[in-house]
C-alpha cells in the first residue's frame, strides 16, 4: 500500500468505533492501515490468483482502471452492476452506456421497488457483472458482503465477472478480510444508505442484536471466492489507489 493510499484511509470521514471509551481503536482497522511495499505485494497477489484460475490486473489509477474495463468489455456485452461505491468513483456506468452497453441499472430514477428487483435479477444474468470486494486476502481471497443477495448471484452466475478494488481492500489473511468486511465496510455502508442497524449510529457491529424487526440487518449473506474454475471468467482489476470502503 502506498502512502498516497494509507493517507485517504486515515482521512476517511467515518470510522468504527472501539465500545468502551477510551479503548484501543478496532485491530481490523490497524491492519488495514499497515504500509505494505506496494511492488512485491501486488505481483504476489497477481500470482496467487492465477493459481486460483482469477485473472489479476493492476492499474495505477483510476483513469487506467476505466480504460481497462472499456477495453475488457465489448460494446454489444449486457452488463449487471451491483451497489458500490468504488464503481461509483469511475463512474463506469455512466461511460458504458454512452457508448452503447446495454445496463440493467437498478438505480434509475423513478423505479419501483418491483422495477428494480426485476432489474438487479436480470443483472446477475448479464454478459458482464460489475462489482468490487469488501475485502482481499494476501493469498487471494475475495470477500463479499450482502444484504439481499443479488451481488452474490451476480458473482456465481453472469458468464463474465469484474471485480474492481482500492487497495485499501487488501488484507493479510482471510481472517482481516471478513472482520474488514464486518467491522468497517458495512458500518459506513450502513451510515451511507441511511440503514437502521446497531452499527449505524457509532460504527460498532453488534451481530447478535442486529436481527429483525428491531434493525434491518445488512450483511446477510457473505461470499468468499477461494478459485474460479471457468477459465477467463472472473477478473479482478486492483487500482493502485484508495477507492470506496
Ligand atoms: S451485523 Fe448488523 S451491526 Fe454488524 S456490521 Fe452487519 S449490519 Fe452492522
Amino acid at each position: 500500500m502506498d502512502a498516497r493510499a494509507d493517507k485517504l484511509i486515515h482521512s476517511a470521514a467515518f470510522k468504527p468505533r472501539p465500545k468502551g471509551r477510551g479503548k484501543k481503536a478496532p485491530r481490523s482497522v490497524s491492519i488495514l492501515s499497515k504500509p505494505r511495499p506496494k511492488g512485491r505485494g501486488v505481483e504476489g497477489l497477481i500470482k496467487n490468483w492465477q493459481k486460483r484460475n482469477i485473472l489479476g490486473l493492476y492499474c495505477r489509477n483510476k483513469e487506467e482502471a476505466i480504460d481497462k474495463l472499456l477495453e475488457i468489455i465489448p460494446p454489444s456485452a449486457t452488463i449487471g452492476i451491483s451497489g458500490s461505491v468504488t464503481l461509483d468513483q469511475l463512474g463506469i456506468a455512466r461511460r458504458l452506456e454512452a457508448r452503447g452497453n446495454f445496463i440493467f441499472n437498478q438505480y434509475k430514477p423513478g423505479l419501483s421497488p418491483q422495477e428494480s428487483l426485476e432489474l438487479r435479477r436480470q443483472g446477475a444474468q448479464a454478459d458482464y457483472y460489475l462489482t468490487s470486494s469488501n475485502g482481499i486476502s494476501e493469498k487471494g481471497e475475495l470477500v463479499f458482503f450482502s444484504g439481499f443477495g443479488q451481488r452474490i448471484c451476480g458473482i456465481a452466475s453472469a458468464k463474465n465477472v469484474i471485480v474492481v478494488a482500492g487497495m485499501n481492500k487488501l488484507t493479510p489473511n482471510l481472517e482481516a478480510a471478513l472482520k474488514r468486511a464486518r467491522e468497517y465496510a458495512t458500518p459506513l455502508n450502513c451510515k451511507r444508505l441511511n440503514w437502521n442497524t446497531p452499527c449505524f449510529k457509532d460504527g460498532i457491529c453488534r451481530k447478535e442484536i442486529c436481527l429483525f424487526p428491531e434493525y434491518r440487518r445488512m450483511c446477510c449473506q457473505i461470499l468468499v471466492i477461494e478459485a474460479e474454475v471457468a477459465p477467463d471468467r472472473l477478473k479482478v482489476i486492483l487500482v493502485g489507489e484508495s477507492m470506496g470502503f
